[in-house]
């Protein structure tokens, strides 16, 4: 059993929350921490009852609130590498007490009932890496800021019983919107984000693999609306003959949420 809460998540912030039996994990904590502490009171959750916390890469929409909440805990922090090492530096730096593990891509980890093995994506950070977590025998998969969707990123969210992955911007509001060129250039690369026509596309393969549970994520907070994640989605799924009906597919939320998704 994996209990999912996506309590914060888009470009200006993002923080998962994941229990299972025996154990409450953080996947990133790119909120201020008195956000953070705000999303775990609305789950009945304090930042005491936290085992871990695995960040995907150093970017500040993902690592906002870690300072503090090193400050004033001694949460064990595992990220890839390099990124380990910055992090690390970076709270050193400012004298701040810290248990920094340094992760590498493809070997799995365990904490208590999880077992966790970050795999490379594609970004424009140091050592950026999405998750798959296991429980007993259900599996998360967990892609976010990647600027396309590799046969590694692939086989990673490939028959996982939920997947969530980034649906972060729609081509057009992007292309007519007020962000400089370069700034465009760089979501749209692939050291960028995944627009709604790839994460649709990634859906639809994974769907015809014969999955069917899907939470779309960090969607931009200038360049996407749920409406326009949900149209490309409905356009690509109808393209590639897939029944919706028997898919499960959900927005996360870019304002604090206490949605749960139950996986079992
Ligand atoms: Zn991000
Ligand atoms: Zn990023």
């Amino acid at each position: 059993m994996i209990n999912l809460h996506p309590l914060y998540s888009s470009s200006s912030g993002n923080l998962f929350h994941i229990q299972t039996q025996k154990s409450n994990i953080l996947i990133d904590a790119g909120v201020s921490y008195k956000a953070i502490n705000e999303g775990l009171k609305s789950i009945d959750k304090e930042i005491t009852d936290i085992n871990a916390v695995l960040i995907t890469h150093e970017h500040i929409d993902h690592i906002k609130g870690l300072p503090l909440l090193c400050r004033k805990n001694d949460i064990p922090i595992y990220a890839c590498g390099k990124t380990a090492e910055y992090i690390e530096n970076e709270l050193n730096e400012r004298n701040i007490k810290n248990n920094v593990f340094k992760l590498e891509y493809g070997q799995a980890y365990k904490i208590k009932d999880v077992e966790f093995t970050p795999f490379q994506t594609s970004h424009d950070a140091i050592m950026p890496c999405g998750y798959r977590i296991k429980s007993g025998d259900i599996t998360l998969a967990f892609a976010t800021d990647l600027g396309y969707v590799s046969d590694e990123v692939y086989d990673n969210l490939k028959n996982s019983d939920f997947v969530v992955i980034e649906s972060n911007y729609d081509t057009t509001m992007l292309d007519f919107g007020k962000y400089p060129y370069p700034v465009k250039y760089r979501i749209k690369g692939n050291l960028g984000h995944l627009s709604n026509e790839d994460s649709a596309y990634t859906i639809s393969r994974l769907a015809k693999n014969g999955q069917t549970n899907f939470l779309l994520a960090h969607l931009s907070t200038n360049n996407n609306t749920n409406d326009l994640v949900l149209n490309t989605l409905q356009d690509v799924l109808k393209r590639n003959e897939i029944d919706t009906s028997l898919l499960n597919i959900n927005i996360a939320s870019k304002e604090l949420s206490n949605e749960e998704y139950f996986i079992c």
